[in-house]
């Protein structure tokens, strides 16, 4: 069913002709491109839902030949001393910073990114550029104590060789900024295969880096981008030369590659979907809880591995929490992700909407009772407008417990703390959580071992929008894996411990005697 229609929305010539002045400031001629490669991906926008440009599609020959050439520039690269590698980064955030807008209209047009949200991914990356080059003066290891006389114990930490990059449409750039800023600086090189369904923004981080490793001189092919489909990029799975995976996405796909890295005895860092969930306690600052939670669940069109989805509230306020969120729900603006004043743009693509709908029907199924959206707004036939769901949800249920990508909060009661941790964690994603409450101990009980189990745990603020100074990730099918801050670059490095003998003798540890 259709409900009201869209305000006028930006055509998709005005859209082709910004996506093409933006790729050319970054130093991509897509006219030149579209007649290369022998097959394509046509990138599309899910503003208007139709077609942009054609563009070149890596096939598996062209996916081995990045592995190799990627593993060569990583033999030189790994004697680079890291803080000339991270001159290299330090010259990428600049040129992200001088093209914020171009990349930042690029992710607009192709995920449907309200402005503000594209403009933080690009200061995403910005800012995780800035991490990894202090980060290049500090990749240092432990001296510990030896046990023998005359010796020295310490370890040291060592590139490990390429990485491969899988990336969602949902952060086309800021994960391969996580991953690829980190990477360089630690020594490694990259192999980049984004999603087809944001090739073209794809196209100009990796222009942005070229540059950058041109103007300071360093070696060719430390990113190498290659826009292929998931069955064309098992040479990056499957190769003894990628020693580490890092990907990002659905837990299907996850599914299906960690077992195959697994049986090469390779690393894997798996960011996969989220299922993340908020208490509100009785005495939490309603006000902040709800712009939190609106934020959390109807930011990005639902889209974020961090979205909210769940509410689980205490039955004393539920009625005036679930009043505070539909307010606000009946005022979003929703629309052209082009416009200043929207907040909620399109859904990716058909399939969302059709996965969302029958999420909703699903939850309908399973006792509960659509309080409020779920429609599609009338607009071209291709793109999918959908006014964002809350759902009130008697008990936990199937659909609760599955991640469906789309604007669909789902609302639960509770009567103790102990229960509402229960349900909280009573699902199979563990990415974010949160709780609003003004009690401390309720606090420190949600973030303490018996709490949440989640990779993040915050408190009076939404699960969405992380900085990059954490390390990020989650636990159980979220997948384990964490990225960008805090100790994370030590995934994307091999450790060795030394033991130095500096005197004339050769005591064995422990005490062993073979003489
Ligand atoms: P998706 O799983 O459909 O695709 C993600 C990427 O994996 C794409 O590049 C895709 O081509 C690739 N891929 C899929 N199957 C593959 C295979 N067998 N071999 C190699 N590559 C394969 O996910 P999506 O729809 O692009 O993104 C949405 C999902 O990503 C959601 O589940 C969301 O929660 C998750 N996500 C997680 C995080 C996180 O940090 N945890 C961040 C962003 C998105």
């Amino acid at each position: 069913m259709l409900s009201p229609a869209l305000c006028e929305l930006t055509t998709t010539d005005d859209l082709r002709a910004l996506a093409r002045a933006s790729l050319t400031r970054c130093g991509v001629d897509i006219d030149a491109l579209a007649g290369a490669g022998s097959s394509t991906i046509t990138a599309r926008t899910p503003i208007t839902g139709e077609d942009l440009f054609d563009f070149p599609a890596a096939d598996a020959a062209d996916v081995e030949r990045a592995v190799d050439a990627a593993h060569e520039a990583y033999l030189r690269w790994r004697t680079v001393p890291a803080p000339v590698r991270g001159g290299l980064i330090k010259r990428l955030g600049e040129l992200l910073a001088e093209h914020k807008a171009d990349v930042a209209h690029l992710i607009g047009i192709e995920v449907g990114k309200i402005s503000a949200e594209a403009l933080g991914e690009v200061q995403e990356m910005i800012d995780i550029c800035d991490f990894a080059v202090g980060l290049s003066r500090q990749l240092g290891g432990r001296t510990m104590p030896s046990e023998r006389p005359g010796h020295r114990l310490m370890e040291t930490w060592h590139p490990m060789g390429v990485v491969g990059v899988i990336s969602a449409f949902n952060f086309p750039a800021a994960v391969w900024s996580w991953n690829l800023a980190i990477a360089i600086v630690c020594g490694d090189t990259v192999v980049w295969k984004p999603s087809q369904l944001t090739t073209l923004t794809a196209a100009a981080c990796s222009a942005l880096f070229d540059r950058a490793a041109r103007e300071v001189g360093a070696p060719e092919n430390l990113n190498i981008t290659v826009p292929a489909s998931g069955a064309d990029s098992q040479a990056l799975i499957d190769s003894r030369k990628v020693p580490l995976i890092s990907a990002t996405g659905s837990e299907r796909m996850g599914a299906e590659v960690a077992p195959r890295i697994a049986a090469r005895f390779g690393r894997a860092i798996l960011e996969l979907g989220g299922n993340n969930a908020a208490i509100v306690a009785p005495s939490a600052d309603l006000d902040l809880a709800t712009r939190g939670i609106v934020f959390s669940a109807a930011g990005t069109a639902g889209q974020r591995c961090t979205t909210l989805r769940r509410v689980i509230v205490h039955e004393d306020i539920a009625e005036e929490l679930i009043s505070r969120i539909l307010k606000a729900y009946s005022g979003l603006p929703i629309g052209d992700p082009m416009s200043e004043s929207t907040l909620v743009g399109p859904l990716i693509n058909a399939g969302a909407f059709a996965d969302m709908s029958a999420a909703l029907e699903q939850a309908r199924a399973e006792g509960g009772t659509v309080l409020i959206g779920g429609q599609r707004r009338e607009g071209p036939a291709g793109a999918f407008y959908a006014e964002p769901a809350v759902v009130r949800m008697p008990r936990q249920s199937d659909i609760v417990r599955a991640e469906t990508f789309a604007p669909i909060l789902y609302v639960m009661t509770y009567a103790t703390l102990a229960e509402a941790i229960e349900i909280h964690n009573d699902v199979p994603q563990g990415l974010s959580s949160a709780i609003f409450t003004l009690d401390q101990r309720e606090a420190e009980q949600f973030i303490a071992a018996d709490g949440s189990d989640c990779g993040l745990a915050n408190v009076n603020i939404g699960t969405s929008g992380a900085e990059i100074g954490g390390a990020f990730g989650g636990e159980k099918t979220t997948g384990g894996g964490r990225e960008s801050g805090s100790d994370s670059w030590k995934a994307y490095m091999r450790r060795a411990t030394n033991t130095i003998n500096y005197s004339a003798e050769l005591p064995l540890a422990q005490g062993v005697s073979f003489s």
